[in-house]
């Protein structure tokens, strides 16, 4: 058997975190607790129909213009940035997500697990990439506020999670000791830009968009169903 392999296979035993050695909980919010179909939605059909109608231009021609200006962002915080965008487009972001708002939805068993951790005594904290705009939008939408203890925004710290200075920057906004907290993020580079700072328990997310095929990464462990890794309390 080969290492890929061996990595590939996920074993109760080995997809389950170490509860006992964990007290925080750092969550993503789009593609980990949410349904990232919302996202992909928004900016790669959504977005698309609006910047053609208000530039005159085909559907197609209008995706392939905007997708090109997507990369140029990739990675950077201006990537998550509603007003960057509005500005750059000449469309109100904010009211446009309105537009679609009904697609926001949540992973499935979200609220049990977060309810679980909290009944094991875990710290919860969402940790996000997402615009405060986007975030208070989803928080509106969906019942998460009500089980987390702390929200932190990739905006409040002034880099976005891809970046190896963001962890030590939330370390210091939000007290947490990397070798006793758990990460679960359906970004592979965040998880690796989280690993280098020494943040020792990693999840990925096997399907973080409903409405696409799960893409596995060999490096990371994947969690699909919440309910595979709830904590065990007595
Ligand atoms: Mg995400």
């Amino acid at each position: 058997m080969s290492e890929n392999e061996t990595t590939l296979i996920s074993t109760p035993d080995l997809l389950m975190p170490r509860w006992e050695e964990i007290d925080t909980v750092l969550l993503d919010m789009d593609g980990t607790l949410l349904d990232l179909h919302f996202d992909t939605h928004f900016w790669l059909e959504h977005v698309p129909v609006r910047y053609a109608e208000a530039n005159n231009l085909p559907l197609e021609k209008a995706r392939e213009q905007l997708i090109q200006r997507y990369r140029q962002a990739e990675g950077k915080l201006e990537w998550y940035c509603v007003d960057y965008w509005s500005d750059q487009l000449s469309l109100n972001i904010e009211v446009l997500k309105q537009e679609v708002d009904h697609l926001i939805s949540l992973r499935p068993d979200v609220i049990r697990f977060l309810q679980s951790l909290a009944n094991a005594g875990k710290h919860r904290i969402l940790v996000t990439n997402a615009h405060g705009k986007s975030l208070s939008l989803k928080m509106r939408k969906t019942p998460l506020g009500d089980h987390l203890d702390a929200i932190i925004t990739a905006h409040d710290i002034g880099l976005p999670k891809e970046s190896d200075e963001f962890w030590g920057e939330l370390q210091k906004k939000h007290a947490f000791s990397p070798d006793r907290t758990l990460l679960i993020d359906d970004s592979i580079s965040v998880l690796l830009s989280a690993e280098k700072y020494g943040i020792k328990h990693l999840r990925a997310i096997l399907q973080p968009n409903s409405k696409l095929e799960p893409d596995p990464h060999y490096r990371f462990i994947h969690v699909d169903r919440f309910t595979e890794i709830l904590p065990i309390t007595n």
